[in-house]
């Protein structure tokens, strides 16, 4: 959640749409707006290709820009609409800079991110009542989450699987996705770098 900022965004590349959100350091925005973020494991792609989730994950980019009427004019529709998968004949006002347009996210996005996305919003909307609520917009897609490869390291050391001394870590290596998990996989990191330098002295 970023109170008092902005949707932004995100692309690295011609023909994707990525966004994100930040807050200025005051966090003075009318806005606020939040990352929902759905776990997304190999055995929900098919196939063996070892870049598969890399392939999914270009391709979501791709489709949404598509649906974007090719434009960075981000899909976009209401949350309860969303769930109860309905069309959005209006959106409300929104942050995100460059526009949005209404769009069936729950009739396009792959399966495993809607139906998972839609029953926790119900289950949320239980829980904190005004959660669930068609004043808030979902706008596709934030895919920069954490990395869709991970870099193999051994469970007790840390150490990658064949290079000693190198030690994957954080959100690029595929251990982390967001400030609090990539700080906290950086400390075990280090203490685990600074353990094996130690050894090597003895
Ligand atoms: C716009 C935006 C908004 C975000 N908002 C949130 C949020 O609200 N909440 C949240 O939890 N997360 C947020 N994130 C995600 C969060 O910033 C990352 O998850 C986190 O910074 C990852 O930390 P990290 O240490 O793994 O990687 P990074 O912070 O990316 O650090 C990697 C470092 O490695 C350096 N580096 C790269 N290549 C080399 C090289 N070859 N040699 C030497 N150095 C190199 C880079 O310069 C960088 O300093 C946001 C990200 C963005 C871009």
């Amino acid at each position: 959640m970023c109170p008092g900022g902005f949707v932004i965004p995100a692309a690295t590349a011609p023909q994707q749409i990525v966004t994100n959100g930040m807050s200025p350091a005051n966090r003075g925005t009318k806005w606020s707006n939040a990352g929902m973020v759905v776990q997304i494991n190999p055995e929900d792609i098919e196939g063996n290709d070892l870049l598969r989730m890399m392939h999914f994950q270009e391709q979501l980019e791709k489709d949404t820009w598509q649906q974007g009427n090719m434009r960075q004019t981000a899909p976009a529709q209401r949350m309860a609409d969303f769930v109860n998968k309905r069309l959005s004949y209006d959106l409300p006002a929104s942050s995100y800079a460059p526009g949005l347009i209404s769009s069936p996210l729950h009739f396009w996005l792959p399966d495993t991110i809607t139906t998972r996305l839609q029953q926790a919003f119900k289950n949320f909307g239980k829980q904190a009542h005004g959660f669930l609520t068609n004043e808030a917009v979902m706008i596709a897609t934030e895919t920069r989450t954490s990395s869709p490869v991970r870099i193999l390291r051994d469970r007790e050391t840390f150490m990658h699987v064949r290079l000693q001394g190198l030690f994957p870590c954080g959100e690029g290596a595929g251990y982390a996705g967001g400030i609090v998990s990539a700080g906290i996989d950086g400390e075990r990191c280090a203490e685990m770098a600074s353990a094996y330098l130690s050894s090597l002295q003895q």
